[in-house]
């Protein structure tokens, strides 16, 4: 995917997850969010960002009505990332010496490249700071479904000035 279908991708993953999943459809209704607000003047709670802590407990209600598997795979993306020394995201910034960013929920987020800085997986994953912290979405799994899922960090979204490519900052 292009970096310029990033957002619209994300946008788009969002309404899919507003109409079709029990969790989100709940959350943004009653709460609203941003970055697209789904009702209008709804801005909601954490701008519509859900703890992961509170994922874990839900995942048969971030499947969508239509079926899939309930399971998260903490080895998403493993597969096709480099080699490197896999660190959660809370630890990344105190580990120099590691190569990725993987989460027991979301799978493999971020990669470091040769610039040094954390390089999103970005056609399979997108981000975007909001008051829990960096929230994730992952683009493609379709189940569960996992839309701005914040693991508790904080950090910024920027673009890699060498590489044009979405990084996060934390
Ligand atoms: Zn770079």
């Amino acid at each position: 995917m292009r970096p310029l279908l990033w957002t619209p991708t994300y946008r788009r993953v969002v309404r899919t997850a507003f109409a079709t999943v029990p969790h989100y459809r709940e959350l943004w209704a009653l709460h609203g969010r941003t970055d697209p607000t789904l009702v209008p003047g709804r801005t909601g709670a954490h701008a519509g960002a859900t703890p992961a802590e509170v994922a874990v407990e839900r995942l048969p209600d971030l499947v969508p009505l239509r079926g899939g598997p309930a399971e998260a795979n903490p080895y998403r993306g493993l597969e096709t990332a480099p080699l490197g020394h896999p660190v959660p995201l809370a630890a990344a910034r105190d580990h120099p010496g590691a190569g990725i960013i993987r989460d027991d929920l979301l799978g493999v987020l971020a990669v470091r490249a040769d610039c040094g800085r954390w390089h999103l997986c970005h056609r399979d994953v997108y981000a975007r700071a909001t008051p829990l912290g960096l929230a994730f979405t992952l683009l493609r799994q379709r189940s569960p479904m996992l839309v701005d899922i914040a693991p508790g960090t904080q950090g910024a979204v920027g673009a890699c000035p060498i590489h044009g490519k979405p990084v996060v900052e934390l």
